[in-house]
């Protein structure tokens, strides 16, 4: 047999899911973690993860932790903390700000703002002047053509808004968490966590969000707690 079918039959036939693969990063290093198999003295197979950096020699120190021990915790934490009403408004509420935001910054909207204020400072200072006296022919008929183009651009407004970013509701995000919730854990994982740093004594999850992000926020939010600890106190932030 040829070396590459070799190595595709076995990987195909000793094939273990780690669900928690490309998710992991190294507290320490900042390598990936990864899922490996090998085989115990007393010749069963030993399910963990290992820092990359650490397999390859790049001095990191970080402990090798059990498959199953792992991914239990991390699939309880997403699940409890997600049950979890409060928590979950949180998040709700928190994503609903950041898509204002969003709305704001999108494509045209700013240069239309930045016009509708232009527009709203003549109409200031027109105003002004109508109310020390100064009235002719040319200021009123101003005043009715700023006040014209005011509302033009607040309807130009609205139109870009409506257009540009699909609204997601408050009920939209509950649905969409209590649904990925109720799927399987690979799919929950792969469909919530992001990426989760990996300390000897604690973890970070950071959870993806149903809005899309900037690339310069594409955190998520997190939760923060201790891996080894019972009873732990999680931490709820949101980035
Ligand atoms: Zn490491």
């Amino acid at each position: 047999m040829e070396k590459s079918a070799v190595r595709e039959y076995g990987k195909r036939s000793t094939e273990v899911v780690h669900y928690l693969r490309n998710k992991l990063k190294c507290g320490y290093c900042g390598c990936p973690i990864t899922g490996e198999t090998g085989t115990a003295r007393n010749g069963s197979l030993k399910r963990y993860y290992k820092c990359s950096g650490r397999k390859h020699h790049n001095g990191c120190q970080k402990a090798t932790v059990k498959k199953e021990q792992i991914e239990d915790m991390v699939i309880s934490t997403t699940i409890k903390e997600l049950s979890r009403p409060e928590i979950l408004d949180n998040i709700v509420n928190n994503l609903l700000e950041v898509q204002e935001k969003q709305l704001v910054k999108n494509g045209v909207i700013p240069l239309l703002m930045q016009e509708k204020k232009q527009i709203d400072k003549a109409t200031e200072n027109m105003l002004k002047a109508i109310e020390q006296g100064v009235i002719t022919e040319t200021t009123a008929k101003r005043l009715k053509e700023l006040e014209a183009k005011q509302k033009e651009i607040e309807a130009k407004i609205l139109i870009e808004q409506s257009k540009s970013i699909v609204r997601i509701s408050a009920s939209d995000i509950h649905k969409y968490y209590k649904d990925a919730l109720r799927y399987e854990a690979r799919a929950l994982i792969n469909c919530l966590v992001k990426e989760i740093i990996l300390y000897d004594d604690k973890m970070e999850i950071y959870f993806t969000k149903p809005t899309r992000n900037d690339p310069d926020e594409n955190r998520g939010f997190s939760f923060c707690l201790n891996t080894y600890t019972e009873g732990m106190a999680i931490q709820l932030i949101i980035k």
